[in-house]
């Protein structure tokens, strides 16, 4: 799943070559995605691009008062076109086609909207204001803004029972942090992922969120510039812990260990985050009950 570093990294691709261009056509192909009908989203053809920016995991394309807000989910990707194909998109079952955006003038270029897989999450919003769209009224303060400082982070902390790792891919709590770079952050920070925010120490607090802006400082720097396509392999080479399972550690050598929940996992290394000690596979024990 794209989040904030590969987000970003393509609102500014997508900044560079949208601006002051204009929309000439907006094709949904799969109806699913489109989760808003007022106005239609042939209400955008013919404006031109003003702004692109990302809100947290969402991108926004901004066309002349109106907003194509997209979120990705987890299979979700953007492909850029140099010349999309002149017959109409079909839908179909086994077509990735979302939702096509073809420019005028150009070669016809554009960009494609793709999920993969049956899990269908992609939503497209075409609105008047941002904050329409839930998902993004939600968000809570973006740890990439200059004015987000520590104290700022440990008001958001302080009081919270839940565990670190559901606190920081919380989009209420923070806006654009994942299941991947939270692994990433608590793994940087040394913590363990079970660890309860509200029993962080002020030490503690401070190098949780160094660790948080480092690791997004750091995956949206080698990020950039880099084509939409290029994005995932960058994501994937830049990780230690998330998606390692059974690999060495990068800092200390240990072996990367995984947790895995219903629908997602986590992964960290227990040499650096827990002391040494593997943590409970809470499925697992919940089957040895
Ligand atoms: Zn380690």
């Amino acid at each position: 799943m794209p989040e904030l570093p590969e987000v970003e990294a393509l609102s500014a691709f997508l900044s560079e070559r949208l601006s002051g261009r204009v929309i000439a056509r907006v094709q949904p192909v799969a109806i699913s995605a489109l989760k808003t009908y007022d106005p239609p989203v042939t209400a955008l053809e013919g404006r031109t691009v003003k702004a692109v920016r990302r809100r947290g995991k969402f991108l926004d394309i901004e066309a002349e008062g109106l907003h194509l807000v997209v979120h990705l989910a987890r299979a979700g990707w953007l492909r850029w076109k140099d010349a999309l194909p002149v017959e109409p998109p079909r839908p179909g079952a086994k077509n990735p086609l979302a939702l096509r955006v073809r420019l005028a003038g150009g070669a016809g270029d554009g960009f494609d909207l793709t999920e993969a897989g049956t899990k269908k999450g992609l939503a497209v919003h075409v609105v008047r204001d941002p904050a329409e769209v839930p998902g993004v009224a939600r968000l809570g303060p973006d740890p990439l803004d200059p004015g987000f400082g520590l104290e700022d982070f440990a008001a958001l902390l302080r009081g919270d029972r839940r565990r670190l790792k559901g606190v920081l891919r919380d989009q209420s709590v923070l806006a654009g942090v994942g299941n991947a770079y939270s692994d990433e952050v608590l793994h940087a920070a040394r913590m363990s992922p079970y660890k309860l925010a509200s029993s962080l120490t002020e030490e503690e607090t401070a190098r949780l969120y160094e660790a948080l802006g480092d690791t997004l400082r750091d995956a949206v720097e080698r990020s950039r510039g880099l084509a939409a396509g290029e994005l995932k392999a960058e994501k994937k080479l830049g990780l230690r812990v998330h998606g390692r399972t059974g690999q060495p550690c990068p800092v200390c050598g240990d072996t990367v260990r995984e947790v895995s929940f219903a629908d997602s996992s986590l992964q960290y290394c227990p040499t650096c985050q827990t002391g040494g000690k593997p943590l409970a596979d809470r499925r697992l024990s919940r089957l040895l009950k």
